[in-house]
């Protein structure tokens, strides 16, 4: 089931190999899963000299697994079999300030409506997995002192929806641990032991991937990079401690930074687009006029990639990754935010540690989030005793 969940499908002699079971044994289980209607095979495998393997997969029509990526402002939900093919996925505003009944109950809805077009019973879904914006403690599938949603406090997301999908596992996760299993999956972190995806919108947050298992850390808020101080006397962050990075160098910084240079008079472009949004800028005017060549808006960006480069290259030094993604809705602010990031983790680390390492943005883009979440829900699929264990 393990190679399974990992890998999609798997082989006779790969059980053979995870099990130490002789392959009269192997034969023997596999065949009984087949007949319970578990597995099936699928033809034939690809050639190591000799004969052809025939693989395994999950029986697709086994049941089915729900992917849900709660944003701050949107939310996404798919639909997937037990082999993580998504056969539907839909996107819609949200606020996530609302409390969780609402939120959550309109997940329920449009589930229910997906299950109902692809033709099944909501009771077929036997796992769901949710990523939300906030730290979550892992082992219970609940968030504490979430600052961007201060009603879903301790709420039980996993009770919520076992109420109507009474079959269903349901795990719990922050949104950047979901996008760097998404990442895992499908992204160019497929074949990668040790990586970050740092996620850089409203907030910063890390997903750390170590020997290709997200690290949680002790309660679940392991890679809370945001909230890292970069300068004791900065503004007052959301958490209520001064300078954190998030509030030095995430969007709503950029933007608060872009509105003061308009007042004091800095950058003509970005007073004209100011008087023209109705006295507020954006993370995204901040970039378009940065695009248009105006020097404040570049040095604006370029301080935020200098200071998040620079708690990465802290990141770098102590977790030594071969590759760091960037993802969130700052990733399409071009070249001088990576340029800056780069440029800052090289001149800080180690040698050593940045012999191979690769800065990228995340190419999985915004489609990591909900991938992951399916991920999420594939590992805890037909989960044992043994594996809950080591998990929780
Ligand atoms: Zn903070």
């Amino acid at each position: 089931m393990r190679a399974l969940r990992k890998n999609g499908q798997t082989s006779r002699a790969e059980v053979t190999n995870i099990t130490g079971w002789s392959r009269a044994k192997t034969s023997q289980e596999v065949n009984a899963l087949i007949e319970k209607g578990y597995l099936m095979d699928v033809g034939e495998g690809v050639s190591k000299g000799g004969r052809k393997p025939r693989l395994l997969r999950f029986n697709s029509q086994l049941g089915y697994v729900v992917g849900i990526d709660i944003g701050a402002t949107s939310l996404e939900i798919a639909l997937a079999d037990v082999n993580g093919s998504i056969l539907r996925r839909l996107v819609e505003p949200t606020d996530v300030r609302q409390p969780p009944e609402d939120i959550l109950g309109r997940c329920s809805v449009l589930i229910v409506e997906m299950a109902v077009a692809q033709g099944f019973h909501p009771e077929q879904i036997l796992g769901i997995g949710v990523g939300v914006p906030g730290p979550v403690d892992f082992a219970r599938g609940v968030l504490v002192a979430p600052p961007l949603m201060p009603d879903w406090e301790n709420y039980s997301i996993r009770n919520f929806f076992r109420e109507t999908f009474t079959s269903a596992f349901v795990v719990v996760d922050n949104d950047v641990n979901i996008m760097a299993l998404g990442e895992q999956r499908s992204g160019d972190a497929a074949d990668v032991d040790h990586f970050l995806v740092i996620k850089i919108g409203t907030g910063i947050g890390c997903g750390i991937m170590c020997n290709r298992k997200i690290h949680r850390g002790s309660t679940g808020s392991a890679g809370d990079v945001g909230h890292i101080c970069v300068d004791q006397q900065g503004p007052i962050c959301r958490c209520g401690n001064r300078g954190c990075l998030e509030a030095m160098a995430a969007g709503p910084a950029i933007a608060e930074k872009a509105m003061q240079a308009a007042r004091d008079g800095k950058s003509e472009l970005l007073q004209k687009m100011m008087e023209e949004n109705g006295n507020v800028l954006t993370p995204e005017d901040v970039n378009a006029a940065c695009r248009e060549g105006d020097e404040a808006a570049l040095e604006i960006i370029r301080a935020s990639g200098k200071m998040i480069g620079d708690v990465l290259a802290g990141l770098v030094n102590f977790f030594n990754p071969s590759h760091i993604f960037i993802g969130g809705g700052i990733t399409n602010f071009g070249n001088h935010l990576l340029v800056a990031i780069k440029r800052a983790v090289l001149r800080r680390s180690l040698p050593l540690a940045t012999t191979n390492l690769a800065i990228n943005y995340s190419r999985t883009g915004s489609d990591a989030g909900v991938l992951g979440a399916i991920m999420l829900a594939l590992e805890y699929l037909f989960v044992v005793e043994d594996d809950l264990h080591y998990s929780f």
